[in-house]
């Protein structure tokens, strides 16, 4: 954890001690200490269950062909639909900044993943832009994957990259870019020979599918993603 993280980490629990709780979706004073979530957001929460399509992680029938045929990671998973509590979690963990979300999320990852899909990885987390992480001072993937890693003892590699406007190329190579749609992504350093994706929310696959791409280019021999929440399609 780096400085940055620390005085974060700080300020939250100082904020915490503070200010009196609330609930992270709706805002109600909560009772219960410890709590993040009040009773009716957590019985609310959005579940993804029944059987669920293997490669892109939405509920079946997934489409003819599967969003994912193509994509360049193997398997997809959420434990939730990005509706409801799930997405007002989601925003606040992004502009809010709370911590006890990211371990509320990392834990409902860990409680529910099929057990394949957590065993010998290592959890790469889906790089923020640049100017965002600076704007927000936050970046949601990574806290997610740095809490999942805690709780199931998996090591982290955080190797990817997302280019800034300071790096972006300019002409041919963006133009075409921009035709792909493809995100630009790149790999810092020696990646890991089995990767799990962490990301908060899972929309069309491209992030992964770039961030996938990308790892397996340099080397990776397994990609996977895994996100807190599933955006259904309608
Ligand atoms: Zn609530
Ligand atoms: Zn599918």
């Amino acid at each position: 954890m780096n400085v940055a993280d620390l005085l974060l980490r700080a300020r939250d629990e100082l904020l915490a001690a503070l200010v009196p709780p609330a609930c992270a979706a709706c805002r109600t004073a909560l009772t219960a200490a410890h709590a993040v979530l009040c009773a009716d957001c957590r019985a609310a929460l959005p579940w993804l269950r029944g059987p669920r399509c293997v490669r892109c992680g939405l509920p079946l029938p997934c489409g003819e062909p599967c969003p994912a045929h193509a994509a360049a990671f193997a398997a997809a998973w959420a434990p939730l639909a990005y509706d409801g509590p799930a997405r007002e979690l989601v925003a606040a963990l992004k502009f809010g900044g709370a911590l006890p979300l990211a371990q509320l999320m990392a834990a409902q990852i860990a409680a529910g993943a099929p057990p394949a899909l957590l065993r010998d990885v290592a959890l790469v987390p889906v790089p923020l832009h640049p100017a965002r992480r600076r704007s927000r001072g936050f970046d949601q993937a990574a806290r997610i994957a740095a809490a999942l890693a805690r709780r199931r003892d998996l090591p982290l590699a955080p190797c990817l990259r997302r280019d800034g406007p300071a790096t972006r190329q300019l002409g041919a190579s963006r133009a075409t870019r921009l035709r792909s749609g493809r995100l630009a992504i790149r790999v810092a350093g020696a990646p890991p020979r089995r990767a799990l994706l962490v990301d908060d929310v899972h929309t069309t696959g491209a992030t992964f599918d770039a961030c996938a791409r990308a790892l397996r280019a340099a080397g990776c021999e397994h990609v996977a993603a895994v996100a807190y929440a599933r955006a259904l399609r309608g």
